[in-house]
């Protein structure tokens, strides 16, 4: 058998419905992989389905005051203690910040499948676990190629994996196809975002390797 890889699942939430959001987590509960979630907002699905302290929180820093949008998601999920926010964004003073609130660990750097990943000390002194891959990446890069996507998932380094509830469940094919079906949310039938993550995580599965929660890779 080839070296067992510890692979971690998560999901940017990103303001998906509980429709989208329970979908997701069905699949992941019926095939039994684990996976964290980051939240962006009050899910009683989320906070059904999750422990509090194994809950991630996902910031979206990109407009407003940076206290208040702290504040307020803690104030939903008080037990929270690492973070990833919409789009990677990243600063100093918000590291700090968090830090001083007791976020030590974060998720919050991206990469298209790089070799050799490991966490990183940051400026505040808390430890950050860049993301291997992301399915919203792949789609950036018009990247389907299964095999070639295994081969680079089976190379040194953490293996963070990233997937959006709205993509799992649209089966997003390119972002073409997700600007048309925001709105009126019909999924995908043919090859798309879904079809190629399944085939991904049971393929993997079925290899014998092994898939951990954020909070087990911390540890
Ligand atoms: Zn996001």
């Amino acid at each position: 058998m080839e070296k067992q890889i510890k692979y971690c699942v998560t999901a940017d939430i990103d303001w998906a419905n509980e429709k989208e959001i329970k979908y997701m987590l069905d699949w992941f509960k019926k095939n039994k992989i684990p996976i964290t979630v980051f939240a962006t907002h009050d899910s009683q699905i989320i906070k059904k389905s999750f422990k509090p302290k194994d809950i991630g929180l996902h910031f979206n820093f990109m407009n407003g005051d940076m206290l208040k949008v702290i504040r307020k998601l803690r104030k939903i999920y008080p037990d929270s203690y690492f973070f990833r926010n919409h789009c990677f964004f990243n600063n100093t003073p918000m590291l700090i910040e968090l830090h001083k609130q007791g976020f030590v660990f974060d998720s919050n750097i991206c990469t298209y499948m790089a070799d050799g990943l490991k966490p990183i000390l940051n400026c505040a002194g808390g430890q950050s676990y860049p993301v291997f891959l992301e399915d919203d990446v792949l789609l950036l890069h018009k990247n389907m190629d299964k095999e070639a996507i295994l081969n680079k998932m089976s190379s040194e380094g953490l293996k963070i994996i990233n997937i959006h509830p709205i993509h799992f469940y649209l089966n997003t094919p390119d972002m073409e196809y997700y600007t048309l079906n925001k709105i009126n949310k019909i999924p995908y039938e043919g090859y798309g975002i879904r079809t190629l993550f399944i085939e991904l995580l049971l393929t993997l599965k079925y290899k014998g390797h092994k898939f951990v929660t954020f909070q087990e890779l911390i540890r």
